[in-house]
């Protein structure tokens, strides 16, 4: 399963590696037509590839990173992205399955049908927070229209939570309660939300926009929705952690400048995916240390 999954997965991420290459600032619009049609060309002598040059992953290994026409390096996006994408698509899907009880559904009779509604959504936030993290990688914008994407995946799982359509629990565990989840999936989106406004928007008008920017406020308050109280507080927290290890790191290497600011977009992402997969973990080390 695992292996069918990733490769539909790496074939996805190649998909969202044109979309986001060919993302057009001007437009502002992912999915417009001149980004879907026409072949795909190096980006440096826009030789027009051919077949054996457009499998994701295997042909950036025999080509070892480099255009077989002009010889200049590729860029590591594309293998980059075309790797998470296939993992997150293997590996997502095997977690929620169990976080969401697919197996005693199953014993039981029930139907799974809301495990793979939930399991689409997510498979579908996480294409579209990819997409979203390489342009702002690129141009530091973060389009709008994948956060209303985002804000739209948030509150249909909200909905799911609260007509109790799915045992859906935190990703925090038992330590929820600790950190003052509340029982109404609502408020728990709505305090979450809240506090992405309040620390984001707190950061952005005290630093007047250097460091982080207004599209990176837009970002975390679909992130809390999709998350809920106390998961988004794990997702920012393992951002600004991840965020200042690597701006420590390039800037250690000279590759950056306390000037030269990273995009926030896709640290917000990965603290995304940091809280699915390791929101307990994260919190019995904190916990086992105080
Ligand atoms: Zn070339």
């Amino acid at each position: 399963m695992f292996a069918i999954l990733f490769i539909f997965g790496v074939a996805i991420g190649s998909f969202i590696n044109v979309l986001s290459l060919r993302y057009d600032e001007e437009k502002n619009k992912i999915l417009f037509t001149s980004a879907i049609q026409g072949r795909s060309r190096c980006r440096d002598c826009a030789k027009v590839l051919c077949w054996y040059e457009l499998i994701p992953l295997v042909s950036y290994g025999i080509q070892c990173g480099t255009c077989r026409g002009c010889k200049k390096p590729l860029l590591w996006q594309y293998p980059l992205i075309e790797l998470a994408t296939g993992l997150l698509t293997a590996s997502l899907p095997i977690f929620l399955y169990q976080h969401l009880h697919g197996a005693q559904l199953t014993a039981q009779g029930l139907s799974l049908v809301w495990v793979y509604i939930a399991i689409g959504l997510w498979l579908l936030a996480v294409y579209t927070a990819i997409t979203l993290a390489a342009i702002d990688l690129r141009l530091k914008i973060i389009p709008d229209q994948a956060n209303i994407l985002l804000a739209l995946i948030g509150v249909i799982l909200v909905a799911i939570k609260k007509f109790g359509l799915l045992d859906y629990a935190n990703f925090s565990g038992s330590y929820a309660t600790m950190l003052g989840a509340p029982a109404n999936p609502i408020f728990a989106a709505l305090i979450a939300a809240g506090f992405a406004l309040a620390l984001f928007g707190g950061i952005v008008y005290l630093t007047k926009e250097r460091g982080m920017g207004l599209g990176d406020v837009k970002l975390a308050i679909p992130l809390a929705l999709i998350l809920g109280w106390p998961d988004a507080l794990i997702a920012f927290s393992s951002s600004f952690v991840i965020g200042s290890l690597v701006g420590l790191l390039l800037i250690a290497k000279r590759k950056a400048t306390m000037k030269h600011a990273l995009p926030f977009g896709p640290f917000l992402i990965i603290g995304l995916f940091v809280a699915v997969f390791w929101s307990e973990t994260i919190l019995r080390w904190y916990f086992g240390l105080i």
